[in-house]
């Protein structure tokens, strides 16, 4: 799973208009954020196995810390605090905490049982579809574009920044995923991490795209121009009575 975690970033600024896209990014991306850097310290593994399922060439052999159903929640309740402490907004921190948690679950659906529920010797679990690749490359594509839809519905550029710098990222993360699916194995697990904290990109690029672009009401103007210049709705209703 790859870009369907970034539209679950996308997905989730209408639940939290204040967050921005690169904080969604970041939560809905945490876990496969810190991984690189626990797979470089050697206290995770993973190896270059093509064939392990139909659509990765990787397994998985061991990412407690980052992939367990246990870690994931505790991440999950650290970054919603952080969030809290940092921003002082409650449903936003609510947001980032599901964001990060929403990583896990998509995770399961596409990994072989791979993912274990506590560190240590415990059960793994994963629902498998990267064994069933038009079906994931369906699910992840679809996911993807309802994320970006709700983004594109619930924010409006402000300038031209705010139109071009999200079809660079939106075409960026498109065209990396393709070429995870068609391109060859990893040559190297030190590829893997360093290319992994790459990623970090994405997270500065959805901020950058989301500091030029306004929160929009369900009209379609944006939230400050509508607040500055449309009367109290009582007085509306007042005048057409
Ligand atoms: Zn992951």
């Amino acid at each position: 799973m790859f870009i369907g975690h970034f539209g679950a970033g996308f997905a989730l600024k209408p639940a939290a208009r204040k967050v921005s896209l690169g904080t969604l990014f970041l939560s809905a991306q945490f876990l496969d954020l810190l991984w690189p850097v626990f797979l470089l310290l050697g206290v995770e593994r993973v190896e270059i196995d093509p064939g392990n399922t139909k659509l990765t060439p990787l397994d998985f052999v061991h990412y407690p810390i980052t992939h367990s159903l246990l870690g994931a929640f505790c991440w999950a309740v650290l970054v919603g605090v952080i969030y809290a402490l940092v921003r002082k907004y409650k449903t936003g921190a609510w947001v980032c905490g599901i964001a990060v948690f929403s990583h896990w679950v998509l995770d399961l659906l596409v990994h072989r049982p791979d993912l274990p529920l506590v560190p240590g010797e415990s059960l793994r679990i994963g629902l498998g579809l990267w064994n069933h690749p038009t079906v994931e490359m369906i699910l992840e594509f679809a996911i993807f574009v309802v994320g970006l839809w709700l983004y594109l519905r619930t924010t409006r550029a402000t300038d031209r920044t705010g139109t071009w710098a999200l079809v660079g990222l939106v075409a960026f993360l498109v065209a990396i995923h393709i070429g995870n699916i068609m391109g060859p194995p990893p040559p190297s697990v030190e590829a893997i991490g360093w290319l992994g904290n790459a990623q970090w990109l994405f997270v500065i690029w959805a901020y950058w795209v989301d500091r030029h672009r306004t929160i929009v009401n369900w009209c379609g103007a944006s939230a400050r121009t509508t607040t500055s210049q449309t009367p109290p709705t009582g007085r509306i209703h007042g005048q057409t009575r």
